[in-house]
């Protein structure tokens, strides 16, 4: 059962061949039994996810099922669930147990979707491999010894375990796609805008977008359905009309422009990755594919100008969390002060504070045009760069990640080392575009996946891309042996 994909998963359903109860029965006892080999979880809601199922039953008995009546879906920690702990992973909201119910998540149960739980992920989403989760970190499930990407690595463990069908995730700089890419699942990160930001912790909030992690692009398709579109709430939520994500899976790739950035393929990759890729950009090339190289000259500021502008958001974002209203709040306070230094010096972990303290320090007076500024002025340039090569191409493709997974602790204590990571993934971000990331096979033993950049709003193209190199691939497939 675990092994079927979202679309078969609902024909089962559809036909009587299980009940929503039964399948969320089984995904919660894989929980129960596997997870400690991944902790990809940080609560299982079993009582709540088996009264949504007998509910969803008797919609379907009713005859008003939707396409995701009655499937489970795991939700990233960051989205705000009614009565249900929202931690972000993070020890300053380990005690939190939200008031009200984000816009995906509130999507989702209206679609009939049923939450098995809340997944593991990198402290407030900084991070790329979720070793700063309070919770500890999440293990790749196709090597127990590796990182399973970040910051939605939680939700990318769980789909690749098939601890759960799909999940929500979350991508400010490349956390959906990257962790999709070491676990070998699907991850579609929307165009800035398309999906509601309302009720998700906020990190960098001019970056932060969420989007569904799911075995299949077509999967994928689906939960974009249900999430997908202008939330009044937000007040950076677009108004322009939603596709059908499911309606054009299957056109043909005869004609497509594909753009191969040469900075993407330059030092830095790894040469099995590159092999890899390189034989994913040929299958589309079989289909019909024109491929161009073209150049992303400011690749390379990404790494900068994300540096300056996420930690300075960050700074502002996360002054909330002062002990006063909700969230730890240190033991026998002396003053105002001594709780504000104590509760955030305990409630934080040392990369949000490292973050905290370069964004603080980035919008000072003095500093703001120095770098605030110019790493503003940094990102248009990279949106022009896009911009422009979309005037000779429909879609770009190259790697997500420099490498596969690595190992937990490898390079835990250098931010720099870290970073550099997210090369390939932060541009997409500083200029809102929509990207998603396939499973195009492995190297180094793990797999790695193909990343294709769409204009705005052409996340209809990407899926359908996505959906057509997987009818002619089986790495979407794969199962990590111990969880088959
Ligand atoms: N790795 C990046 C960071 O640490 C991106 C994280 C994300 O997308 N949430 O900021």
């Amino acid at each position: 059962m675990h092994n079927k994909t979202l679309a078969e998963l609902a024909d089962g359903l559809k036909s009587g061949e299980f009940s929503s109860v039964e399948l969320t029965t089984h995904y919660l006892d894989r929980i129960k039994s596997l997870d400690s080999q991944t902790n990809a979880f940080i609560s299982v809601t079993e009582e709540q996810a088996l009264s949504q199922a007998a509910e969803a039953d008797k919609t379907r008995a009713a005859g008003d099922a939707t396409a995701l009546t009655g499937i489970p879906i795991a939700h990233k920690d960051i989205f705000c669930t009614e009565g249900v702990k929202t931690s972000c992973g993070s020890k300053m909201l380990d005690n939190f147990i939200a008031p009200y119910e984000s816009t995906v998540t509130e999507k989702c149960n209206n679609s009939g979707l049923i939450m098995l739980g809340k997944t593991n992920m990198d402290e407030f989403a900084m991070g790329s491999t979720n070793e700063s989760s309070f919770y500890g970190p999440t293990k790749n499930p196709w090597d127990n010894t590796k990182i399973p990407g970040g910051s939605s690595g939680g939700s990318a463990a769980a789909v690749a375990a098939r601890l759960a069908p799909i999940a929500t995730g979350t991508d400010t700089g490349g956390s959906i796609r990257q962790p999709a890419s070491m676990c070998g699942i699907t991850g579609l990160k929307p165009t800035y805008g398309r999906v509601s930001r309302w009720g998700m912790i906020a990190f960098a909030s001019s970056l932060d977008q969420a989007g569904p992690m799911a075995q299949t692009a077509e999967d994928a398709a689906m939960l974009m359905n249900s999430i997908a579109g202008l939330d009044h709430k937000d007040s950076t939520s677009i108004d322009t009309p939603v596709d059908d994500y499911t309606a054009n899976l299957n056109n043909g790739l005869e004609g497509l422009r594909v753009g191969l950035p040469k900075e993407y393929f330059a030092e830095g990759l790894d040469d099995s990755v590159k092999t890899v890729i390189e034989s994913a950009i040929k299958e589309m090339e079989k289909q019909g594919a024109i491929l161009k190289e073209i150049s992303l000259a400011t690749t390379s500021l990404s790494i900068p100008a994300y540096y300056v502008i996420a930690p300075a958001e960050a700074s502002a974002n996360l002054s909330r969390f002062d002990g006063v209203r909700f969230g730890h709040r240190c033991e026998d306070p002396k003053d105002l002060t001594d709780m504000y230094t104590r509760t955030r010096g305990e409630g934080f972990g040392d990369e949000v504070k490292r973050r905290i303290m370069v964004g603080a320090y980035a919008l000072s007076a003095g500093y703001y045009d120095a770098y605030y500024k110019k790493a503003q002025q940094v990102r248009r340039l990279i949106k022009n760069d896009f911009i422009k090569a979309f005037d000779e191409v429909d879609v770009i493709a190259g790697p997500t990640a420099p490498t596969t997974a690595f190992g937990l602790g490898s390079i835990k204590n250098d931010p720099v080392a870290m970073y550099l990571e997210d090369i390939f993934t932060l541009s997409v971000n500083l200029a809102g575009l929509p990207a998603i990331t396939v499973p195009a096979g492995f190297a180094n033993g793990m797999p790695t996946g193909l990343q294709l950049i769409g204009n705005y709003f052409q996340e209809s193209k990407l899926l359908n891309i996505g959906h057509k190199y997987q009818q002619v691939t089986d790495w979407h497939k794969k199962t990590p042996e111990q969880f088959a």
